[in-house]
């Protein structure tokens, strides 16, 4: 049973650790599902953001470029329609547009390239220079130059020109320049917090506008410069020039000295300018990781969560299985162990402890019974709690007790001798016996304790069996006064197994009438003459020959059975009596013996009376023996009884006076009419003065509450003198006669009044 308990308990949690573990793997593994894809999704929303961006500046730059070449156009269509070609005058008038227009100076150039400018200084005198850069408007064409330095201070500028085409057909170019910060300021607009920036390049890789941005860098080439900072950015260039080559846009990420970028390229559609829109990737890290570490706190919660759940479920479990096991294994009486703990504790001690010698006791209070019949079923609960509690204190390491059922305790005890094992339990039922202190107000009561034991012989024996056989040991002894302890051992098992066989056998013999009747004739000592007999029975067992009643009357008194064969015997004496009654023989008194368990039943007196009357036996010739322990129990109903009977005319003889606990006191309150002296006291009766003065005492007194007095058990002359002398009435014993056969025992109630010597 232990085992079958601890397996599932261990199947139950590797279950709940098993579905512990599922449950959070899946929320990791959602939980990482749902971050990359939000990973992902910031990611995309940030490049979205910087390419809108990218977008917005690229219209911005176009228009002003646009603007910039269509303010000139006009301005040289305006100006070629005039009527001056005088470059002073020209000049003198640009000034103003220059001004109102933001260029840094803006100027002419005669189809000789030579020009002037609107600030004066814009004479130029380097022709070369001069052509290659005017040389796209001279040949009719409005154009914005790439970065340029200014011939007269050497800043960098960008350069737009157009033609003035004259009427003439001659040609000279309009021109103007800005400074490049004036690009600069249209990119600087404030993108991710001033953490964007963007620069301008030529397909080549020429810087146009390059970034003051505190992230940004200046360079002279683009792609020298990326692959200057780090070597591990060529693939991606590779890609990113693929791209710019056929004027795609698209993402691309650069690791620079200052960290990893982000760039967004799309072309300006001015020259082959494309606009680079840059964000450091710690921006998109940063978008990213807000959220991202707020999500992982919310997992980390929620596994924090599920956990306490977890824990939470697995207290409440915990506690009603605590409730359980307490109300599973406390005894509701002892308020000490139950049985099932016992069973569990002593099962995983003989498991773990193998090496150690272990002895099994069942332990029971002798006629626990009397103590709930006279004092209560409280007294009675009270007395099983003082029991457990003494014993709890000899129970040491390695060892257990608990109470069956009942009045029965269980004990597992380590022991190293049974010598010593048996001198231990003695000492433990002593202890229990003194010092349960047995007490009701100031009258103490006895408390006796008697044990089976079995000694564990292997490992591996049933837990249930070996309780089997201690309270087999002690139970071995069905009636007798065993000692404290009694042993298992194969005679026991031998006898109870024998015993088995009886109460099996017993319903088959009494229909086979293996029963029959022996007959002991009871001796009248002052008559002289016999004066009745006992039935007494015997069993003819075709298999085991005739069974001694001694045997097999415990052990039907222990089943029931003998209500049974009591009846049974009635009716066969009554029987018998009729025979002889009709044979016409001096018919004698016949006592039958009664078994204490009739007391139990409720029609016992009419059932007798039936049987008696069947056979229309006068009640006179009938006698009923019963044991002084039958008589203690539930006095008032066994008066009442016994009145019953005798106002019928039936006389009641007390068995075995003198065996027990005999009480001279119950002899006024019991309504009987012979007393049995027991043979033990007549055994006694040559040699022990004392047991002849108390027995001469007792046959005074009942003599005086006018019983007659039998002794039994009578074996020889001296015994039966000495009986005589005390004016004993009957005599019966194996010295007057022995148990015989009816036909026997007929012929003395041929002569009945013939006298006898002895
Ligand atoms: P008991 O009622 O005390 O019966 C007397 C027993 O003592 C008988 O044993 C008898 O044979 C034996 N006895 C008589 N005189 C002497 C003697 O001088 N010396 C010795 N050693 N023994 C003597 P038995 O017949 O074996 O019966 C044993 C017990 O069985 C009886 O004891 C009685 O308690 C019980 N018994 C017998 N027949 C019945 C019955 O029909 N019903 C019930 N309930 N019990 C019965
Ligand atoms: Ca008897
Ligand atoms: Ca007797």
């Amino acid at each position: 049973m232990y085992n079958w308990v601890m397996k599932n308990e261990h199947k139950r949690r590797r279950k709940l650790y098993i579905d512990i573990i599922v449950v959070i793997a899946v929320t990791v593994l959602l939980a990482i599902f749902f971050t990359w894809k939000f990973q992902q999704s910031s990611e995309i929303k940030v490049l979205n953001t910087l390419s809108e961006i990218s977008n917005q500046s690229v219209n911005v730059i176009q228009d002003e470029v646009e603007k910039n070449k269509t303010l000139l156009t006009n301005l040289a269509i305006y100006i070629s329609e005039g009527e001056t070609k005088d470059i002073d005058m020209l000049i003198e008038r640009l000034v103003n547009v220059d001004k109102m227009n933001g260029f840094k100076r803006m100027g002419i150039i005669r189809d000789d390239f030579w020009g002037k400018s609107t600030d004066g200084k814009g004479f130029i005198p380097d022709k070369v220079s001069i052509q290659e850069r005017f040389q796209a408007a001279m040949n009719g064409n409005t154009v914005v130059s790439d970065r340029l330095q200014d011939l007269d201070d050497g800043k960098d500028v960008t350069l737009y020109s157009t033609p003035i085409n004259w009427a003439d057909g001659t040609r000279y170019v309009l021109f103007g320049t800005y400074a490049i910060e004036y690009y600069k300021e249209i990119l600087s607009v404030s993108t991710f917090q001033g953490e964007g920036y963007s620069y301008i390049i030529k397909r080549n890789g020429d810087c146009v506008i390059d970034s003051e941005n505190k992230n940004g860098s200046s360079f002279e080439n683009f792609y020298d410069y990326v692959m200057e900072e780090t070597g591990n950015n060529k693939n991606k260039l590779q890609q990113f020039q693929d791209d710019i080559e056929k004027s795609r846009d698209g993402f691309v990420s650069f690791n620079t000295a200052k960290g990893s970028r982000y760039v967004y390229y799309q072309p300006l559609n001015v020259n082959d300018w494309y606009l680079l829109s840059v964000i450091p990737a710690t921006v998109v890290e940063t978008h990213i990781n807000g959220p991202m570490e707020l999500a992982y706190a919310m997992l980390l919660v929620c596994i924090l969560g599920i956990l306490y759940l977890v824990c939470r479920v697995y207290q409440v479990q915990k506690g009603s299985r605590k409730m359980l096991e307490r109300a599973a294994y406390v005894d509701e009486v002892t308020g000490d162990a139950s049985y099932a703990k016992f069973m569990l504790d002593a099962q995983r001690m003989l498991d773990t402890y193998a090496d150690k010698k272990y002895a099994l006791a069942v332990l029971n209070i002798k006629r626990f019974q009397y103590i709930n019949d006279l004092y209560g079923y409280e007294e009675g609960d009270r007395a099983l709690r003082r029991f457990m509690k003494a014993l709890r204190v000899e129970i040491g390491a390695y060892e257990c007790a608990a109470r069956m059922q009942s009045d029965h305790f269980a004990v597992l005890l380590v022991y190293q001798e049974q010598e010593k094992l048996e001198k231990r339990l003695d000492t433990i039922l002593e202890k229990i016996e003194s010092e349960a202190d047995n007490r009701i107000g100031d009258t103490p009561y006895v408390l006796k304790v008697k044990a089976g034991v079995y000694m564990v012989q292997q490992p591996g024996e049933m837990l249930e069996s070996m309780l089997d056989r201690a309270s087999m040991a002690l139970r071995s002894e069905y009636n007798t006064e065993i000692k404290h302890c009694n042993f298992y051992n194969e005679t026991i098992r031998s006898r109870m197994l024998k015993n088995r066989e009886i109460e099996d056998c017993f319903a088959e013999a009494l229909k086979n009438q293996e029963f029959y009747l022996c007959y002991q004739p009871k001796f009248g000592v002052a008559e002289k003459c016999w004066c009745g007999a006992e039935a007494l029975v015997r069993w003819n067992n075709p298999k085991s020959g005739v069974v001694s009643p001694a045997e097999f009357i415990p052990v039907l008194e222990h089943s029931g059975g003998i209500v049974e064969l009591d009846e049974y015997v009635l009716e066969m004496v009554c029987r018998q009596m009729r025979q002889w009654l009709e044979e016409g023989l001096g018919v004698l008194p016949v006592s039958v013996n009664v078994s204490r368990l009739h007391l139990y039943r409720l029609n016992f007196v009419e059932q007798y009376l039936t049987i008696i009357d069947r056979y229309q036996i006068p009640h006179e010739l009938i006698q009923l023996e019963m044991t002084e322990t039958a008589l203690f129990s539930n006095e008032d109903i066994l008066s009442e009884t016994l009145e019953k009977l005798r106002s019928k005319g039936i006389r009641i003889l007390m068995d075995d006076f003198g065996s027990g606990y005999s009480s001279v006191t119950m002899l006024k309150s019991m309504p009987i009419d012979t007393l049995k002296i027991d043979k033990s006291m007549v055994d006694f009766v040559e040699d022990n003065e004392k047991v002849r003065l108390i027995l001469e005492s007792i046959i005074k007194l009942a003599q005086s509450l006018k019983l007659s007095v039998t002794a039994e058990g009578v074996e020889n002359k001296a015994q039966y003198d000495i009986l005589k002398g005390m004016h004993i009435d009957n005599i019966q014993g194996y010295y007057c006669a022995r148990p015989m056969a009816a036909e026997q025992y007929a012929q003395i109630l041929k002569y009945p009044d013939k006298k006898y010597e002895f």
